[in-house]
């Protein structure tokens, strides 16, 4: 048994690891894939505090590190439920995991198209990161679909490595930062395609082509090798279910306190409702959460 369980080993989750480390608990941080989170594939951090550039490789590192210089222990698996008590429970795919208290801190997914094939595609023309998989398209016509910020960053750094780029957005206008459209306009190898859905997957073994569904009904089919799909994301937390309240998106149910409804269950990060969800924000939540934590158990010793 551990004092604190961490699910997630993001930027909140560790931050909460660290935080619960320094405050002399016990912690288990299980992570589904790899230490570190979302930020991992970002080529570059330019608003976090007094680091700017880093790589989002460099700044996972370190993060990871820093958690495991101080105790933190890990483990690799898949959360799948949660049983309240004293301990708590955590249920993996491989096993079960007991704490006093648990912080969840799994921040969210690539939001996927939905459409037929798209699986069977991610790897062979599909995919969800342009900085991860964009080499592959040196030359060649891809499209970006969405129209946030990640979509254009994405845009951008693709219109250096391919011949064309679409940029197909289901709107007339982008909701992505005004200064990062104008640096995307600007490129002349950027096609946007705008009030359209990729309503279609062309492929054989490979993706060969995408289908684009206008605002209007028409449909057209454009020859591209890559889709980069940049349509946001989507917090994985129905495991939570029951003891937490889960809103409608998605989201745990939880205040800038991060407590949900169950005593000594914490929601750290982009998985909890709140309205800026930024590396910055998710490292101040794995500090409030692991405070929390911290004096639950402390109330249970003096219970
Ligand atoms: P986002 O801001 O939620 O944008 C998602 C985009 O996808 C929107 O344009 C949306 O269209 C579109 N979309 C959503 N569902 C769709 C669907 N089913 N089919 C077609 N289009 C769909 O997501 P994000 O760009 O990943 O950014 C997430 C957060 O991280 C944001 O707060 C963003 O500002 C932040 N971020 C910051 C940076 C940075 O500061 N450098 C970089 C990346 C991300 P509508 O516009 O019509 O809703």
């Amino acid at each position: 048994m551990h004092d604190i369980i961490v699910i997630g080993g993001g930027t909140a989750g560790l931050t909460a690891a660290i935080y619960a480390r320094r405050a002399a608990k016990t912690v288990l941080v299980i992570e589904a894939k790899a230490c570190g989170g979302q930020i991992i594939s970002t080529p570059s951090i330019e608003n976090y505090p007094a680091a700017p550039g880093i790589s989002g490789f460099d700044y996972a590192t370190k993060l990871c590190g820093q958690a495991e210089a101080l105790g933190a222990e890990f483990v690799y698996d898949r959360v799948t439920g949660l049983k309240d008590g004293d301990p708590k429970t955590v249920i993996g795919e491989k096993a079960e995991y007991t704490g006093r208290a648990v912080i969840i801190a799994t921040g969210s997914e690539n939001r996927k198209l939905g459409l037929p094939d798209e699986e069977r595609l991610t790897g062979r023309g599909v995919s969800y990161c342009a900085t991860c998989d964009g080499a592959r398209f040196r030359g060649k016509r891809v499209a970006v679909n969405g129209g946030g910020n990640t979509a254009l960053e994405d845009a951008l750094y693709l219109s250096d490595l391919a011949d064309t780029v679409y940029l197909i957005h289901r709107r007339d206008a982008f909701r992505a930062d005004p200064s990062t459209v104008s640096l995307v306009l600007a490129r002349g190898n950027v096609k946007p395609v705008l009030n359209s859905r990729v309503t279609g997957l062309v492929a054989d073994r490979r993706l060969r082509a995408v289908r684009v569904t206008s605002a209007g009904g028409e449909e057209t089919e454009i020859a591209v090798d890559g889709l980069f799909v940049a349509i946001g994301r989507e917090p994985g937390n129905r495991f939570a279910e029951g003891l937490a309240d889960i809103d409608q998106a998605g989201y745990i149910v939880a205040g800038e306190d991060c407590r949900t409804k169950t005593p000594g269950l914490f929601a750290a990060g982009d998985c909890r409702t709140k309205e800026l969800r930024q590396l910055v924000t998710a490292a101040a939540d794995g500090a409030v959460a692991a405070d929390g934590a911290s004096k639950y158990i402390a109330s249970l010793a003096g219970a």
